[in-house]
Parts: structure tokens; C-alpha cells; sequence
């Protein structure tokens, strides 16, 4: 059986700048299914369908083949054969993400691949619905969050250093209306799973809530 870490949270709470550490320091694959939903929203965006058409979506969700590989440790995703990769990480496709994960075609497309993915090998995943729906059996599960505005103010700072022009205030609001929809869907809302443990990283630096983290995996 391999060795699964579930990290589920709102948007920003620093889910997969831990995950990829504590992946290095265990040695474990690291899969960020974020990265799959939003490559899958990238295809919508290109197909040009409406985030509020479910049928369109539901159905064309079909045609976008995603796979993952790992390249000098770093996943990589391919929609159709094409490395995405540099497109996946802006407020537009993060935001359409948000819309298109709601649908449940979308999703038992993404759970199927995700779930092969951690039975063949050992990994830390981190998502929405990690803890609660796509890996129940996790040897150790995390419910990772940060106040709405710490979450923001990362988010910033973030897209900031990669020269993106951005305003803060608009951040946390997306953040929050994101993070609405994420709890409030019917198909696998973010919620915290019974057998997970809170990490409020908030007054945490990166390292205190990796070891925090390493610490429970030894218990
Ligand atoms: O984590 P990230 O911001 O990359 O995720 C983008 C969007 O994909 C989220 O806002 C969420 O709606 C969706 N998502 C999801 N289930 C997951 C991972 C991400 O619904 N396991």
C-alpha cells in the first residue's frame, strides 16, 4: 500500500509550498490536484465555454485529456499533450477553476486520476476534497488554513514577485467568494474531515507548519 498525506484548505493558506517541502524532506511525490482543475479550466477558457453553462462543461470536459508527469521533480501537467504549465497559475484561470470544479463531470474525471495516482505512489496531495473524498484512507490528513487576510496579502506578494500588477483588497475578495463557493457546492465542498487535524498557519512560518506536519506523519 502506498503512503498518502491528504493536506486540504481555502485558496492561499500556503497548502502547496508545504506540501512540496515536506515532499522533499520525506521523500514523497508531490501532487497538487489544484493544478488539474485549473488546466482543466484553461481548456474551457480556450473552448471559450461559459463558466455557467453546466451541460457544455460536463460535456466537454470529455474531450481534455490531463495527465501528469514528473520532470527534475516537478509535476508537470498535460492537457492534450501539451505542457501547461506556465499558463495554469493567473487569477483568471484560478478564478474560472473555482466555477468548472463545481460540476460533477469535471470532478469524477479529475478523483479517478488523482486516486491512481496515490495508489501507485507514495504522496502528499493537497486540494479541496483530499481528506473527505478522494483519498478516505489517508495515513495522515490535514486541514491547513490562515485568516482571509494573510491568505491575500500571500497571494499578493506572490504575484507581485513574478511581476504581476495586482491590487490587494480585490485579492481578498476573490479569496473570500472562492473560498464560498469551495464550502457552499454540492459535489465535494471543502469541509474539514473528521480524522483531520486544524493547522492554523496564520502566525506559522513555512518551516513550523512543515515540521508540525513531519511530526504527526511519526506519531
Ligand atoms: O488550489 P488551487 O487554487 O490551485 O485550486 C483552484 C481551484 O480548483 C479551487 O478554487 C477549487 O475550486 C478547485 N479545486 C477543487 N478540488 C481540489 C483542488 C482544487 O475543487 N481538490
Amino acid at each position: 500500500m502506498a503512503y498518502n498525506i491528504a493536506i486540504d484548505g481555502p485558496a492561499g493558506a500556503g497548502k502547496s509550498t508545504i506540501a512540496k517541502l515536506i515532499a522533499k524532506k520525506m521523500n514523497l511525490i508531490y501532487v497538487d490536484t489544484g493544478a488539474m482543475y485549473r488546466a482543466m479550466a484553461l481548456y474551457m477558457l480556450r473552448q471559450g465555454v461559459s463558466p455557467e453553462d453546466a451541460a457544455t462543461i460536463n460535456e466537454t470536459c470529455q474531450q481534455a485529456d490531463i495527465s501528469i508527469a514528473y520532470e527534475e521533480g516537478v509535476q508537470v501537467v498535460y492537457l492534450n499533450g501539451e505542457n501547461v504549465n506556465a499558463y495554469l497559475r493567473t487569477e483568471e484561470v484560478g478564478n474560472m477553476a473555482s466555477k468548472t470544479s463545481v460540476q460533477p463531470g469535471v470532478r469524477k474525471k479529475l478523483v479517478e486520476l488523482q486516486q491512481k495516482l496515490a495508489s501507485e505512489k507514495d504522496c502528499i496531495m493537497d486540494g479541496r476534497d483530499i481528506g473527505t473524498c478522494v483519498l478516505p484512507e489517508a495515513n495522515v490528513k490535514v486541514y491547513l488554513t490562515a485568516s482571509s487576510q494573510v491568505r491575500a496579502k500571500r497571494r499578493y506578494d506572490e504575484l507581485t514577485a513574478k511581476g504581476e500588477k495586482c491590487d490587494l483588497e480585490q485579492i481578498r475578495l476573490d479569496i473570500e467568494e472562492r473560498d464560498y463557493r469551495d464550502m457552499n457546492r454540492e459535489h465535494s465542498p471543502l469541509r474539514q474531515a473528521k480524522d483531520a487535524v486544524l493547522v492554523d498557519s496564520s502566525a506559522m512560518t513555512i518551516e513550523e507548519v512543515a515540521d508540525a506536519i513531519i511530526g504527526l506523519c511519526k506519531k
